[in-house]
C-alpha cells in the first residue's frame, strides 16, 4: 500500500517529525473504539508519513493549498459579477432626463408644464433624452472658453 508520497509500508523515507531516516510502519487509525483505516507512520516516533511532505521532492505542493488557491480564484472570479448584478439595472423616470426639462442654477423648469420642477421629480409625461449625458455636475463657470485661449 502506498500512500500519496509514494511510500509504501517498509519503505525506508527521513521523518521529519524526529528527522531520522526511519521506516514506514503501517498502523491502524482508530476513532474510539472504531477501526477507520491504516495509515503509514513513523516506525522511531509513530508520527503518521502524510505529514513529511519534504521527504519527496515529485510533489510540488500539498493539494489542500493548491485546492485553496483554486477556491480564492473562483472568489475573485466571481465577486465582479455580484457587483455588477447589484448595480442600478433600470433608470429613474426623473426629471433631469426627460427632453422636457430646461436645466436652470436656480429654478429648472418643465418647458411642457411651464413650471418649476425638482431634478429629482418624477413625471408622468416623462420622455427620456435622447443621448444620456450626466447631468448632475454644477454648470460650468462662465469665462472658462475664454480663460484657455
Ligand atoms: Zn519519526
Amino acid at each position: 500500500m502506498a500512500n500519496e508520497n509514494g511510500i509504501a509500508a517498509g519503505d525506508r523515507f527521513s521523518c521529519e517529525a524526529c528527522g531520522r531516516e526511519s521506516i514506514a510502519k503501517l498502523t491502524r487509525v482508530m476513532d474510539g473504539w472504531t477501526y477507520v483505516g491504516d495509515r503509514l507512520a513513523c516506525a522511531l516516533c509513530g508520527a503518521p508519513v502524510a505529514a513529511a511532505e519534504g521527504a519527496s521532492p515529485a510533489a510540488p505542493a500539498p493539494p489542500s493549498s493548491r485546492q485553496a488557491v483554486d477556491r480564492l480564484a473562483a472568489l475573485l472570479d466571481t465577486r465582479p459579477e455580484a457587483r455588477g448584478s447589484l448595480g442600478p439595472v433600470e433608470k429613474g423616470r426623473f426629471c433631469r432626463d426627460c427632453v422636457h426639462f430646461l436645466r436652470h442654477p436656480f429654478v429648472s423648469r418643465c418647458l411642457l408644464r411651464d413650471k418649476p420642477v425638482e431634478p429629482m421629480q418624477d413625471c408622468d409625461d416623462f420622455q427620456r433624452r435622447p443621448e444620456a449625458k450626466p447631468q448632475d455636475g454644477p454648470p460650468d463657470p462662465p469665462g472658462k472658453d475664454a480663460e484657455s485661449r
